[in-house]
């Protein structure tokens, strides 16, 4: 999922419901904050089949859901499944047979007339129908009929238009058959197998999901669309919107295959579905979700020329389709570990950034994403990256910039720490050894250390099991006489929430003199250090984190004449910003003229600078 906006939406949204509800419904719940171990499923769920008819002017669906499973347990008298809101008409085995059911408005409780053994393969049908208030959503206006719906499970609401057990770590194939009114068209995961008019003048759509995936990435958008196609190799892509949007339909998407060619190569493994549908929808307020194969996005992020300047949709449209890789083939097993992921499809959608547009703009905007992260990740939203305290799992997503920015942040710094080569190594080798598989931290971790060769162990404790990042007060001296300077490293964060009083973290420290910039690593492992390298001339510039690996707050001392050096000379975009803005500062107190003269002259420099992101 992506968008910054999603939880104040969500947030204004839910009231909104909550305000035009019909009286009969109750409140939607708010559950406590608690601790959450994830459950462990009796079965094994193998095939959902799905068999709705859409009524838009109810806003509703009814249908079936028939379930193929094997017991895991032995004796297995009852199968209870979430079902939030289902109005449940019946219950059937796989023959048609009745079976005992009980239904509350969490969860279906469905009794066997008999104990079931392990290993034997078992199916139920559900008859129900469902006015859903979550996970589905009929949208647009054409007088008082919507003019299409979309589905959003992430985190737990697919069970809000099936019943299903909806939990990350259980991956079933699925099937889709769905009728729908004249003049609208469907998309859902997989492969559209049939498609064929009925007597009413509507359509049947029957899709088929023939990769195993969890229940919170199945999903249905339909209405009143226009579809455009194109090919990527021998995979379909298609693009969906409301039909106003189409002329510029193509062009939103035009990076499609270069991002799908790009992932692939990322991930050393070829885009793994049968199709990539986008489709984009009204009065959705996540941005976006990699529903599996059929990515749903805002329609806000199709817009014309002059639009697309003002906003750009290839960082949402980039990071959809690299879920398609990190967080679909391979799914966090809870949402402790949703970093696994948010902050990969971050990452990569920042890596994508850096193959598309250079290294000037990957580091700008990896320093935005740190940046994000360090003033979200205070005060009580302080956690760590693994956590599974929650009232809702989105809480997770929305709250403190850990999933996304702060792990994004972290895998940078991961990719500094083992050098390119053994890091993208290690990357294709987590595809390779999990795709498929439910994933924690610690799969991610030993797939790194069996691709580097290294214990990195400290490095996952400090930064995904222990809250906060680093705060470094960093100033330094040169001393003419023995032709050194010296760097003095301070960690001054607060440990009484948890965080490392000291963080241990290789630093790249520059020394920029008339001999040029010499980069020297050192390991930072102390709450006061100092460092001490050769400088025969007095330096321009020292640089703490040359390039900004480091999730960190970083408080420096440096004078007119050192910001003046780096705004002129730094050979990285983020110094010369920064330096900009000090300066701009600077100007604003400064009294000497021939000094102010100086610093708007530089300024005015910046105005040509070769990277826009300066
Ligand atoms: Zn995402």
């Amino acid at each position: 999922m992506h968008g910054q906006l999603r939880h104040l939406l969500s947030i204004v949204l839910g009231l909104g419901v909550a305000a035009c509800a019909a009286p009969r419904l109750a409140p939607l719940d708010i559950p406590p904050l608690a601790a959450h171990v994830p459950r462990v499923a009796p079965v094994d769920f193998e095939h959902y089949t799905l068999d709705l008819r859409l009524d838009p002017q109810a806003r509703s669906i009814s249908g079936s859901c028939r379930i193929r499973f094997h017991p895991l347990e032995t004796s297995l008298r009852e199968l209870v499944l979430d079902a939030h809101d289902l109005a449940i008409s019946g219950v059937t085995d796989g023959d048609g047979r009745a079976l005992g059911f009980e239904s509350s408005a969490r969860e279906l409780r469905v009794e066997f007339e008999r104990a079931l053994a392990p290993g034997t393969s078992h199916e139920l049908v559900v008859r129900y129908s469902a006015q859903p208030r979550r996970g589905m959503h009929f949208v647009g206006a054409r007088g008082e009929l919507p003019t299409h719906v979309y589905t959003q499970g992430q985190c737990e609401d697919s069970a809000a238009w099936f019943p299903c057990w909806d939990e990350p770590a259980e991956r079933a194939t699925s099937e889709l058959r769905v009728e729908l009114p004249r003049g609208w068209i469907s998309v859902a995961a997989g492969e559209r197998i049939e498609s064929r008019p009925t007597e009413t003048g509507g359509t049947v759509d029957l899709w088929r999901m023939a990769t195993p995936h969890p229940a919170y990435l199945t999903t249905l958008v339909a209405g009143e669309l226009v579809e455009l196609r194109d090919q990527w190799n021998d995979v379909p892509l298609s693009f969906l919107a409301p039909e106003k949007l189409e002329p510029w339909l193509e062009s939103t998407f035009a990076d499609t295959p270069q991002i799908l060619d790009f992932f692939s190569e990322l991930a050393g493994t070829r885009y793994p579905y049968e199709k990539y549908s986008q489709a984009c929808v009204g009065n959705y307020p996540h941005g976006g979700m990699e529903n599996i194969s059929a990515t749903t996005l805002t329609d806000a992020c199709v817009g014309d020329p002059r639009g697309q300047l003002d906003y750009d949709a290839t960082g949402l449209i980039a990071h959809e389709a690299a879920h398609q890789w990190f967080g679909n083939l391979i799914t966090c097993a809870d949402w402790s570990h949703v970093w696994l992921n948010e902050g990969f499809a971050t990452y990569a959608e920042l890596l994508y950034r850096e193959s598309s547009r250079g290294v000037d703009d990957f580091r700008a905007a990896v320093r935005d994403v740190q940046d994000f992260y360090t003033a979200s990740d205070v005060g009580a939203l302080r956690r760590p990256h693994v956590w599974s305290t929650y009232r809702e799992p989105f809480d997770l997503f929305t709250r403190g910039g850990q999933a996304y920015q702060g792990a994004a942040s972290r895998l940078h710094l991961l990719r500094f720490q083992l050098g390119d080569d053994v890091f993208f190594r290690g990357l294709r080798r987590y595809v390779a050894e999990h795709r498929g598989r439910p994933v924690v931290t610690d799969d991610f971790r030993r797939t790194m250390e069996r691709a580097s060769g290294l214990d990195l162990q400290l490095f996952f404790d400090q930064w995904f099991f222990k809250p906060g990042y680093p705060e470094f007060e960093v100033s330094w001296q040169w001393n003419e006489a023995r032709g050194v300077v010296r760097v003095d490293v301070k960690q001054a964060q607060l440990s009484a929430d948890g965080t490392p009083a000291v963080f241990t973290v290789p630093v790249d420290l520059e020394v920029r003199d008339q001999l040029g910039a010499r980069t020297t690593r050192v390991t930072v492992d102390q709450r006061n250090k100092s460092f001490e390298l050769p400088a025969p001339s007095r330096p321009l510039w020292v640089v703490f984190d040359k390039h900004g690996w480091i999730p960190k707050r970083l408080v420096t001392q440096r004078s007119t004449a050192e910001w003046l050096a780096l705004a002129s000379m730094s050979d990285d975009v983020n110094e010369r910003r920064e330096a900009l803005r000090e300066l701009g500062l600077t100007l604003a107190r400064e009294t000497d003229a021939d000094l102010r003269w100086r610093i708007a002259e530089t300024i005015l420099g910046g105005l040509q600078d070769r990277s826009p992101a300066v």
